[in-house]
């Protein structure tokens, strides 16, 4: 890895963090009158900006210190910060794989950072030396990997041998680590100092709508994401909503159990439905199918109500089909075998 301060934007390295009046003060106030808020009401005050009680939640369930826990409002703001901090507009590059998750592009181009593809193989596997034939470039700043990846739903293999040449920061993103029984890498924090890993409570936590996504990497880089990150990013009902939801540890493994077993039961019968040509291994909580043409079946599927996401523009004929309730699952399977081409 070059060092931190080399990869880090200089504007960034050397700016002043905006102080926020709820993170100036130290000790026991009880008259609050350092933020122009309105005195009365339930939701009046400005919620901890730093969501200390839940990084000390998250440090318990993931056994990381909380000064290694970045929480932002979902992971596509840990995502786009990740271009803020390190690639200079214009100038500096960013290093991905396609097909991948669709953020990676919009927020490379808000932040005008050319962002070079690596094509992932007929496996949806990495090749190693296409992505590393890019470490002596000095502007490659950011390797942003997504597994599982979305849409294709595998794991990457081999990545250490990748985080470990690779002289950037790489940013290893674990929305759906949850359901692939495999640990994360936030194991081998300590092993790499360029790594960020990326999670989210948005999947197998199921709080999208609380946005919550995590960075977890060394003191130094979550130094550098507490500096740019707006002075309350994550609301206190979020994040109330997000501790009550990571204390309910039963109800989570149950949860995904579930949806464990019924993606092997959607994937058994898909691979027996006449109009599927593949179902894709999946190590997340969707599946992706081939079929002879998916933007009819993509049609025919909203027509019964069925919202499935089309793929067809990243992948030829391939839709990608979230694992819902039993229910939900049965009307799909319904729809699709009575789908003929
Ligand atoms: N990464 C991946 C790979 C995703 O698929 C998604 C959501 N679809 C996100 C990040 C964003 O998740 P969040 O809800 O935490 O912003």
């Amino acid at each position: 890895m070059r060092s931190l301060s080399s990869l880090v934007r200089p504007n960034i390295l050397s700016l002043a963090p905006y102080s926020s009046a709820r993170s100036e003060y130290s000790g026991k106030g009880s008259v609050f009158l350092d933020a122009n808020e309105n005195p009365f009401g339930v939701y009046n005050r400005y919620p901890d900006p730093m969501q200390k009680a839940l990084k000390e939640e998250l440090s318990g369930i993931k056994n990381v210190s909380p000064e290694n826990i970045f929480i932002g409002n979902g992971s596509d703001e840990v995502i786009d910060l990740c271009y803020r901090i390190f690639c200079r507009p214009g100038i500096d590059n960013a290093i991905s794989i396609t097909p991948s998750y669709g953020m990676y592009d919009v927020s490379a181009a808000i932040n005008d950072t050319d962002l070079i593809k690596i094509p992932l193989d007929q496996n949806f596997q990495l090749d190693a030396d296409m992505l590393l034939q890019y470490n002596n470039d000095d502007k490659a700043k950011l390797l942003v990997l997504c597994s599982p990846n979305n849409p294709t739903g595998n794991l990457l293999k081999n990545l250490d041998d990748v985080i470990k040449n690779f002289k950037g920061i790489v940013l290893v993103d674990e929305a759906y680590i949850d359901f692939s029984g495999t640990p994360s890498y936030i194991d081998k924090l300590s092993l790499y100092p360029n790594l960020i890993v990326a999670q989210t409570l948005s999947k197998a936590y199921g709080m999208a709508a609380a946005r919550i996504g995590i960075a977890y990497a060394s003191i130094e880089i979550i130094n550098l994401f507490n500096k740019v990150k707006p002075p309350y990013n994550v609301s206190a009902l979020n994040q109330l909503a997000a501790i009550t939801s990571l204390k309910e540890k039963e109800e989570y493994e149950n949860q995904k159990q579930l949806l464990l077993t019924e993606r092997k039961r959607v994937t058994e019968i898909l691979i027996n439905a006449p109009s599927v040509k593949k179902v894709y291994p999946s190590d997340a909580n969707f599946l992706l199918i081939k079929v002879d043409d998916a933007n009819s079946l993509y049609k025919y599927l909203l027509d019964t109500g069925i919202i499935t996401r089309n793929r067809n523009t990243q992948i030829p004929n391939c839709v990608r089909i979230t694992i819902g309730s039993p229910s939900e699952n049965d009307a799909l399977l319904n729809a699709i075998l009575q789908f003929s081409i």
